[in-house]
């Protein structure tokens, strides 16, 4: 045990390569993205420090070659659930113990790991596993995933270090206790990083965790557990639990023992959980703490002042990297009239003419997308769109799974503010336009705000201040990132804390203090150090 008082100082984000032609990087990614696809894995369940195999596995594969094989995962059912539970509790006491600064030096030493030898492969096993380019893997990969490590463990000092004051004649003091129980610790497949913080963010606050990935990400996901033990986390902390969302789900919410649940993904499914956890209540030993980032129908609002160039680069970057499939990417747009009869036409040329293909041609801006259900649903909007009568498509709409599940970036003109895919998440390459009339901007953000349940990212693109302030007051609920004349997807670690309102989650801010303060139970101490001696107070004595 060490008697100093450890510090950790404010990070740095971790500094984003550039994959240029030439670039040492590039030659070493290359590298790792061959030997990848040339091998196949083999993915166990890690519980308690151990490889575990049922027996039923799920055949990881690439988005953008459905056929080409990268890995075979063995899948959990309920009795594993069970003995991940068991090896949780047991791993809790010495955990929970564990000097704050040695628990948190495992997630620093995983971060220098991520980012330093193991990052040409977690990098290329998220551009083979989820179809991702080259540059979206090292934001997202390497780099968030370094940066949530790193800062999280500075927020948990910062935490630490709040303390309550005394009077004389007596010492208070807050004891940070991790929850009394297990955390639940689910992860969506659109980013590695996500996967990776998850059930860290707990972890670093003394919880022990059971960690399920995203089935179509479980290749990832077994980079960033392999990382996590090779920086010395002890066996039982976090459990790695491949498996069908409610073959792991239904056991894991019905046990007793769960204290907090760590959820990213879809609103539906964040919804089931909560309604276990309220059918359940009076198992629990202790009310679960819930936090949850789910859906968005994210936006970007121009105004008549708004830099066209500016405002096309921020559609074509926000609504189309990564296919769409970010939780914030723009999805749809309210243009003015007199910006949209310079823009159509540039901006659809530049749409048209992305490249689309696999990531491992460093030229593509556009992959796959994840799987064959995200493609038929991708698909079902592009096509109730093409049949609509107030909506048309401008370019794109062409869908082909024979190799790979690709849909052409695709931008939809609609005259009805509340068409179904301006309302509704599609999670898919494909954004609609509406096109409004100069004067009517105060009635678009009335518009914008009451269009869909979600408020997780939004963008308001404005040269004049009072059209920026505007928007800024009218969307203050419709978003809980709001962009000003940018795009509204790319959040980084320590400079925009993550999360939305409303049906996109309990905005718990991802990679900030406010979330890691949700992993911890804080007990009051107060030591008497004169204590007293008599029951009488004075203004009972005779007058
Ligand atoms: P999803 O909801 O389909 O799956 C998320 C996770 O839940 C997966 O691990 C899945 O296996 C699991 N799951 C499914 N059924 C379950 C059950 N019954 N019990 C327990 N777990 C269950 O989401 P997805 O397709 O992986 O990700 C896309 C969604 O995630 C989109 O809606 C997107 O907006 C959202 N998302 C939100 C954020 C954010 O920060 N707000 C970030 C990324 C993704």
């Amino acid at each position: 045990m060490s008697n100093a008082r450890h510090r950790i100082d404010f990070p740095s984000n971790e500094p984003v390569n550039s994959y240029a032609p030439g670039t040492p990087e590039r030659a070493r990614l290359k590298q790792a993205l061959e030997e990848l696809a040339g091998t196949k894995a083999e993915i166990p369940l890690i519980i308690d420090g151990k490889a575990v195999e049922t027996g039923k596995t799920v055949d990881c594969v690439m988005p953008h070659d459905h056929a080409h094989v990268l890995g075979r995962a063995q899948l959990a059912g309920s009795q594993e659930v069970e003995t991940a539970i068991e090896a949780a509790r047991r791993a809790a006491p010495a955990w929970a113990d564990m000097d704050w600064a040695d628990r948190l030096a495992i997630f620093l030493k995983a971060a220098d790991l991520l980012s330093g030898p193991w990052r040409d492969r977690v990098n290329a096993a998220t551009m083979h596993g989820v179809s991702k380019n080259a540059y979206q893997s090292e934001i997202d990969a390497a780099c968030e995933l370094s940066d949530f490590l790193r800062f999280n463990a500075y927020f948990a000092t910062e935490i630490y270090a709040q303390q309550p004051i005394s009077s004389p004649q007596m010492w208070n003091r807050l004891d940070y206790r991790p929850l009394e129980g297990f955390v639940f610790a689910v992860s969506p497949f659109n980013f590695t990083a996500i996967g990776g913080n998850l059930p860290t963010a707990p972890a670093m606050m003394g919880n022990v965790v059971l960690w399920k990935p995203a089935s179509s990400a479980i290749y990832p996901a077994w980079i960033v557990m392999q990382v996590l033990m090779e920086a010395g986390l002890p066996p039982g902390v976090i459990n790695f639990l491949p498996g069908r969302g409610s073959d792991v789900g239904d056991p894991v919410m019905a046990s007793e023992h769960l204290a907090g649940v760590h959820f990213t993904g879809s609103t539906a499914i964040f919804q089931r959980l909560w309604k276990q956890v309220a059918d359940n209540i009076e198992n629990y030993r202790t009310y679960p703490r819930i936090v949850g980032e789910t859906g968005g129908k994210d936006f970007i609002v121009a105004h008549a002042s708004a830099d066209p160039k500016a405002l096309q680069t921020g559609l074509v970057r926000g609504a189309f990297e990564y296919q769409g499939q970010k939780c914030s990417a723009a999805s749809r747009a309210y243009i003015p009239a007199s910006i949209w009869k310079d823009l159509q036409a540039p901006l659809v040329e530049e749409v048209g003419a992305l490249k689309m293909g696999p990531p491992t041609d460093f030229r593509n801006f556009v992959n796959a997308v994840i799987d064959k259900s995200a493609f038929d649903s991708i698909k079902g909007y592009i096509d109730a769109a093409a049949a609509a009568d107030d909506a048309e498509i401008l370019v794109g709409g062409k869908c082909d799974d024979s190799t790979g599940y690709f849909i052409e970036p695709t931008i939809i003109l609609t005259s009805n503010p509340r068409f179904l895919t301006m309302e509704e998440e599609i999670f898919g390459p494909v954004l609609t336009i509406y096109v409004y009339e100069d004067a009517d901007y105060s009635e678009v953000l009335e518009l914008c705000d009451t269009t869909s349940p979600y408020a997780l990212t939004g963008a308001i693109f404005a040269r004049e201040k009072a059209a920026v302030l505007e928007a800024m007051n009218a969307l203050r609920n419709a978003a809980g990132n709001f962009y000003v004349n940018d795009k509204p997807t790319g959040a980084v670690v320590g400079q925009q804390p993550f999360g939305g309102a409303r049906a996109s989650g309990t905005n718990d801010k991802a990679g900030s203090a406010l979330n890691m303060i949700r992993w911890v139970s804080p007990r009051t101490l107060k030591e008497t150090f004169v204590s007293p001696t008599e029951t009488s107070y004075p203004f009972m004595g005779e007058e």
